[in-house]
């Protein structure tokens, strides 16, 4: 039935744009959060922000039976300082799982205890090719290799501290974000920007239909993703099933790609659950949208961390394909539209 909903492919794109604009590292997911609230707010959603800092909108549905919910998250990788150096400049820890070669050599800042953002770059220690030679090819990198620039005039641990900048702060990477005119979207955090604007489109299109789904349904917008727990808490107690939106894994051997609805039915957590793996796979087929089974070998995602939290519900994962995840990631408009329909079905079926 979603075939005669009207999918807003501009307006996806462009919520996703501004929202990974946003800086939102696991632990500073705020204002990713909260530009979330803004653009649901059109839509006939109760919301409310959990202690923990989640979204969490409740959209009625036909019935109350077996309530749904959806949930996708805005927190993304990204650093915090961890050391201040003798020469000023600054050791990393790393927020979520990536190796640092993505995203060395890119431009980052730094926010500050007193509300300040200082810029400067991600570099190995030895980074000159004019002094180092075969060591910037060879040198192993990890948290002790790599280090950040400031663009400031600092050369001592005590200038840069006089700069404001303390153990804790947190470091975010330049998204680097690109539309293509062939529709494809190049940036970072793609994981989960990208899914996020598939379920606004999804709600936008059936609510510009005057639909509403089937069942009451909750869609949680978490911001703890990236370290394992994001979506722990915040579902209602009386939950059936959780349908989780979260990037694809495109590459070598996945069967995934950067176009089609893409259904996760195994990952690092086992399989998901075989009714919502099976429904899923019939919904798009019944309603004509191209989709891909597959399996992600290095990967969670939110709706295991709430089984492992002990959730009592059927869940299931499906996303927009992301090439390169975790790295510099790219997908197509295509794959909106197709997990916006997916979503779509879903939560118009009986
Ligand atoms: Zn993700």
């Amino acid at each position: 039935m979603t075939d005669k909903l009207n999918f807003d492919i501009d307006y996806m794109t462009e919520s996703l744009v501004q929202l990974l604009n946003i800086p939102s590292p696991t632990g500073l997911a705020g204002d990713a959060v909260a530009y979330t609230q803004t653009l649901l707010r059109p839509f006939p959603v109760e919301m409310k922000l959990i202690n923990k800092g989640a979204l969490v909108a409740t959209w009625a549905g036909r019935a109350d039976s077996a309530p749904r919910a959806l949930t996708a998250h805005v927190d993304t990788l990204g650093a915090m300082v961890k050391e201040i150096k003798v020469n000023g400049r600054l050791k990393l820890t790393k927020i979520g799982g990536f190796a640092w070669n993505t995203v060395e050599g890119e431009g980052c800042h730094v926010f500050t205890g007193d509300g300040r953002r200082l810029r400067g770059s991600l570099l190995l220690y030895k980074a000159s090719g004019h002094i180092h030679g075969a060591e910037v090819t060879d040198t192993k990198r990890d948290d002790e290799a790599m280090e950040v620039r400031l663009d400031e005039r600092t050369t001592s641990a005590a200038e840069t501290r006089a700069l404001g900048v303390e153990v804790g702060d947190f470091v975010v990477f330049d998204p680097r974000v690109e539309v293509s005119p062939a529709g494809f979207v190049r940036s970072r955090h793609l994981d989960d920007k990208a899914a996020v604007a598939c379920i606004l489109g999804a709600v936008k299109a059936m609510h510009g239909a005057g639909l509403q789904p089937a069942q009451r349904t909750t869609i949680h917008i978490s911001n703890y993703e990236e370290v394992g727990h994001g979506a722990a808490a915040g579902f209602p107690p009386d939950l059936v099933e959780l349908l989780t939106i979260d990037m694809a894994a495109v590459g070598m051997g996945q069967n995934s790609d950067e176009f089609s609805a893409c259904i996760c039915v195994k990952d690092s957590g086992g399989p998901y659950h075989i009714d919502m793996n099976r429904k899923l796979v019939k919904l798009a087929q019944e309603a004509d949208i191209p989709y891909k089974t597959d399996i992600y070998p290095f990967y969670g995602s939110d709706g295991e961390a709430y089984w492992r939290a002990g959730g009592d519900v059927k869940v299931g994962l499906i996303g927009p394909g992301v090439d390169a995840s975790h790295n510099y990631e790219r997908t197509h408009k295509d794959s909106f539209l197709n997990t916006a329909r997916l979503i779509a079905e879903y939560l118009l079926a009986e």
